[in-house]
């Protein structure tokens, strides 16, 4: 090919690159501005106690409700966020949006105080001690009591984490509120780690019960993973469940929590009286 040939190329290639660049700084300024104005969400999605069918709690779960594009699903703009250096201040909202949702919950009767709502964090947020601060401030603020409160940190952040993250970790244990490994069984957390770490419980990841059901063989993992769990102190919520069998076999299995489509997609929080509502008998606070 002559100079001449690649140079012709590099022009016709140019203005796709800017208008790729372009479109990206304009979707960051978009999140910056649904942020600051409310134009993010949080839908919830019901953890529920496998014995019994009662909600337990539910998880935030944030979308951003793009003013031309729609819905767009938090693994599209989380590492947007990331990247562009938003995640704090998403981070904050997303505390605060729920620990209010969850006071008002309370304040009309609709929970005890046995219910919780679990809140993910990111890796930059552990690493913050403004976000220990500003979780202490919102409890404050709210009157929540702190156990009704449990972070949701991937095995990733944790595992990655530096010494002040485990300063960090250990600050929020003192503050009282719960703490959750997240994607349990996707990352490369060793075991030793498991047991030194302050946390209360692991959720194992979806892709642990996918074959559940249908692998003969998978029921015995579920039933391996659970003694390491409990072996190490903790307690495992089963994340993914989407038939009504999987259900079974897990509380076969003696499983105590659970989450997934089958009980519940995530839904606005205005769908959630509707929810506990219909729990079985003798679930409701
Ligand atoms: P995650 O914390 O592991 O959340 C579970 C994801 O699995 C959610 O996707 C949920 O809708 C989906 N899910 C629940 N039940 C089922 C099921 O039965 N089958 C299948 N196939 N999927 C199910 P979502 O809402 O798209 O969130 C994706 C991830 O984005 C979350 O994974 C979490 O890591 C992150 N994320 C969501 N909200 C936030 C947030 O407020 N802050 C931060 N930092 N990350 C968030
Ligand atoms: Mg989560
Ligand atoms: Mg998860
Ligand atoms: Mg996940």
């Amino acid at each position: 090919a002559s100079k001449a040939e690649g140079q012709n190329r590099l022009h016709r290639f140019e203005p796709a690159l800017l208008l790729m660049r372009r479109l990206r700084s304009q979707l960051v300024e978009d999140l910056r501005a649904a942020i600051k104005s409310d134009g993010l969400t949080l839908y919830y999605q019901p953890v529920v106690e496998l014995a019994t069918g009662r909600v337990e709690g539910v998880e935030a779960l944030v979308r951003w409700n793009h003013p031309t594009r729609g819905f767009i699903m938090p693994d599209e703009f989380i590492p947007l966020a990331e990247e562009a250096g938003l995640i704090s201040e998403l981070g904050l909202w997303v505390l605060r949006a729920a620990v209010h949702q969850l006071r008002s919950w309370i304040a009309a009767s609709l929970v005890d105080n046995r219910f919780s709502v679990r809140i993910n964090i990111s890796a930059t947020d552990l690493q913050s001690l403004q976000f220990i601060e500003d979780v202490r401030n919102v409890l404050k603020e709210t009157g929540v009591r702190p156990e009704q409160v449990v972070l949701e940190l991937t095995e990733v952040a944790i595992v990655k984490g530096n010494e002040l993250d485990r300063y960090s970790l250990a600050g929020l244990r003192g503050l009282g509120v719960g703490i959750e490994i997240d994607d349990f069984g996707t990352g490369y957390s060793s075991i030793s780690y498991l047991r030194r770490l302050p946390v209360d419980r692991v959720k194992v990841d979806r892709s642990l019960i996918t074959g559940l059901g249908t692998d003969p063989s998978q029921p015995a993992l579920v039933a391996a993973v659970l003694q390491l769990v409990r072996a190490c102190g903790l307690e495992a919520v089963w994340e993914g469940v989407e038939t009504a069998e999987q259900a079974g076999i897990l509380r076969g299995l003696g499983c105590l929590s659970a989450q997934g489509y089958y009980f519940s997609r995530p839904v606005p929080p205005d769908q959630i009286p509707l929810l506990l509502a219909d729990q079985p008998e003798g679930a409701n606070p």
